[in-house]
């Protein structure tokens, strides 16, 4: 079966009746894009720029920073890299930086990500100022973790603007393009997305957090790993009308947690609507040849079906369907 992966590298992932799904890959480290070159990704969906920070025994500096960014943007080429703001705080501690946050009772509920980027604002500019200058000359995609009211993204891309005319205003080199994203992974956003999309380039759905929140169920506790199955109907009927409302709004929408990673979760995901995956290296094998054995219009069918009248093991119905198909 590896050897069959392989071979799909080159072949792009389309369903049977023409559908060119995007497929890129979740990163990390400068090394991991490496991976783009090994599985024939569109690109890095999800650059989680914590990384640096969790690997440091010290707040990265600016320069340290932009030389990563620029780094991995060089090594991708002419594909996109959409970096993320750091999530730090919650299963993300960073010792030297979140003295703050200890003690708190629920960290993945509490001060992480851009709660805590926005007030410690010195440490986004710094990290806005470091993606910008290393995006000189490229578009830069950036996007926020976290944002669970529409007016913490306005902010947070008001930052952002502000650093690039503070650049502009010292005669830098700038990005030829700035796409600015929101994820969505707190379930409250899905409500003000009509204040949202007028304002935003792109929306990543992380269902790591999105889970965790829609079911009350700590990510990190094995004791709900099985529980709560991503391919239940409160999860895809929530992604259904997130990429609904996103699609008529012309805003592009993906999905970039684990759930993508698995071939039965991403049949479903893209019979409901999502277009754009963003997966662990390992799983764009797997997952290119599903989408090449489906026809995207069949299984979309299928799937609204079961969601509006759900049979209590949506699971088993999903994989009796694919494996009669031989998917
Ligand atoms: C997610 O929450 O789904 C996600 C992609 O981000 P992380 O796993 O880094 O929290
Ligand atoms: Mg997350």
């Amino acid at each position: 079966r590896k050897a069959a992966f392989a071979a799909l590298r080159d072949l792009p992932p389309e369903t049977k009746d023409g559908s060119r799904i995007t497929l890129m890959v979740n990163a990390g480290l400068r090394d991991d894009v490496a991976a783009l070159d090994l599985t024939g990704a569109d690109g890095i969906g999800l650059f989680r720029t914590e990384f640096q920070f969790l690997v440091s025994a010290t707040l990265p500096q600016r320069e340290r920073q932009q030389r990563l960014y620029r780094e991995v943007m060089e090594a991708a080429g002419e594909r996109p890299v959409v970096f993320r703001t750091v999530d730090i705080g919650g299963d993300k501690a960073l010792p030297y930086l979140t003295v703050e946050a200890h003690g708190e009772e629920n960290p993945a509920m509490g001060w992480r990500a851009l709660r805590l980027a926005l007030e410690r604002d010195g440490l986004m500019k710094a990290q806005a100022r470091a993606l910008l200058e290393a995006a000189a000359g490229r578009t830069l995609n950036v996007m926020f973790p976290m944002v669970s009211e529409a007016w913490e993204f306005t902010e947070a891309r008001a930052l952002f603007e502000a650093q690039r005319e503070w650049l502009a205003a010292r005669g830098k080199r700038l990005p030829v393009e700035i796409r600015y994203g929101a994820m969505l992974e707190v379930p409250a956003l899905a409500e003000q997305l009509d204040l949202l999309l007028p304002t935003c380039d792109f929306l990543s759905i992380g269902t790591n957090d999105l889970t965790q929140f829609l079911f009350a169920a700590d990510r990190a506790n094995p004791k709900l790993a099985e529980r709560y199955d991503w391919l239940s109907v409160s999860i895809l009927r929530f992604i259904a009308r997130v990429a609904g409302v996103a699609r008529a709004a012309g805003v592009p929408v993906g999905v970039c947690g684990e759930m993508g990673g698995r071939p039965l979760e991403a049949m479903a995901l893209i019979a409901i609507g999502i277009d754009r995956l963003s997966i662990t290296p390992a799983a764009v094998g797997p997952v290119k040849a599903m989408i090449r054995s489906i026809d995207r219009g069949e299984a979309a069918e299928f799937v609204a079906d079961l969601l509006a009248r759900p049979p209590r093991d949506l699971r088993g119905a999903l994989t009796e369907w694919a494996t009669a198909r031989g998917i």
